[in-house]
């Protein structure tokens, strides 16, 4: 049987499009402000990928650039006029910060009902008790994903490999909700796991966000699983013009004819994340609009 590739640039278009006709019926279009410290240039294209999609959707938004020796109270300043700022109704600071500044404390300054990425403690609390307002990003787009495919989850066996806030440990949680979009059994792998493969290799579906070129290969997933491949790593390619070229944490061209479906790098999970991001964003906005704020 054919290999299904799970692309997600045709379900971010759909997505896109709603989210457009849905802005010309809103009396105002949603706002996203992103705050962008220093100068790492995977940043700066993540960024400018987001900045496209407020375009297509017509959204208002904002790129505020700090240079990297900023100050932890600059930034601070900045979240605070943000959170206070009407026009505004998701913020999102691009990560990773600068080392110099403290994530966890910027982070938790974020107004959690305008953290569209789901990263506040307020937010992945919700998650963990079971009523999710925001979800972050990555792991609500996959779900959306395997949705749009047709692959069940309910009853399946998943093992994550990462796990990360941003995208391992809440699609754990998300996957082992009650519900049609969960109720799958999880095991949560981590650089600490004994036995990788075995777990890998005896699970229905499998979901790397290790970041780790083609770290997992034909040992570590079985025939007929299906395969989400999170990971988006640069390596060298000396056959192409730019010298490199993005892989992801599987080995595609070794697993692609064995798997009954896998997403490919790039142009799988990465077009999902951001369509979640002006979801999200556009959510704030009726709840925003509902509480008077
Ligand atoms: P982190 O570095 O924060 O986490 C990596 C996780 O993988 C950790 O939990 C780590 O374990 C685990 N890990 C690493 N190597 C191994 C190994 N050999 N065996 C088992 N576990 C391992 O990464 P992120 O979660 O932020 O990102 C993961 C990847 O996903 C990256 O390539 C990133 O670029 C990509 N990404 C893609 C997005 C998209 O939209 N497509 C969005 C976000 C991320 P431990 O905790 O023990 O250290």
């Amino acid at each position: 049987m054919e290999t299904l590739l799970l692309k997600g640039k045709p379900v971010r278009d759909q997505i896109l499009e709603k989210l457009a006709e849905q802005v010309r019926k809103a009396p105002r279009p949603p706002g996203l402000a992103v705050i962008l410290v220093g100068l790492d240039p995977a940043s700066a294209v993540y960024v400018s990928h987001k900045e496209k999609g407020c375009r297509e959707v017509g959204f208002h938004h904002e790129t505020h650039k700090l240079p990297c020796e900023a100050t932890q109270d600059e930034v601070i300043r900045l979240v605070d006029k943000l959170n206070a700022d009407d026009t505004i109704d998701g913020i999102l600071i691009q990560l990773p910060l600068p080392a110099s500044l403290d994530q966890d404390r910027i982070l938790l300054r974020v107004d959690p009902r305008k953290d569209v990425d789901g990263f506040h403690p307020e937010n992945l609390g919700r998650l963990v008790a079971g009523s999710p307002r925001f979800v972050s990003c990555t792991p609500k787009g996959i779900i959306r994903l395997l949705e749009h495919y047709g692959i069940q989850l309910p009853g399946k066996k998943v093992a994550i490999v990462g796990r990360s806030v941003i995208v391992g440990r809440p699609l754990a949680l998300l996957l082992s909700l009650k519900g049609p979009s969960g109720n799958a059994t999880v095991t949560l792998c981590h650089s600490g796991t004994r036995d990788l493969s075995a777990i890998t290799f005896s699970s229905d579906i499998v979901i790397a966000a290790m970041g780790s070129a083609r770290a997992l290969g034909e040992m570590e997933i079985a025939p007929g699983a299906v395969v989400v491949d999170v990971g988006i790593n640069r390596i060298e390619a000396p056959d192409r013009k730019s010298g490199t070229r993005l892989v992801g944490d599987v080995n595609f061209p070794e697993v692609v004819d064995r798997v009954a479906a896998i997403t490919p790098v790039p142009g799988g999970v990465g077009p999902m994340t951001i369509a979640m991001l002006l979801e999200n964003t556009w959510e704030a906005m009726l709840r925003n609009m509902d509480e008077g704020i």
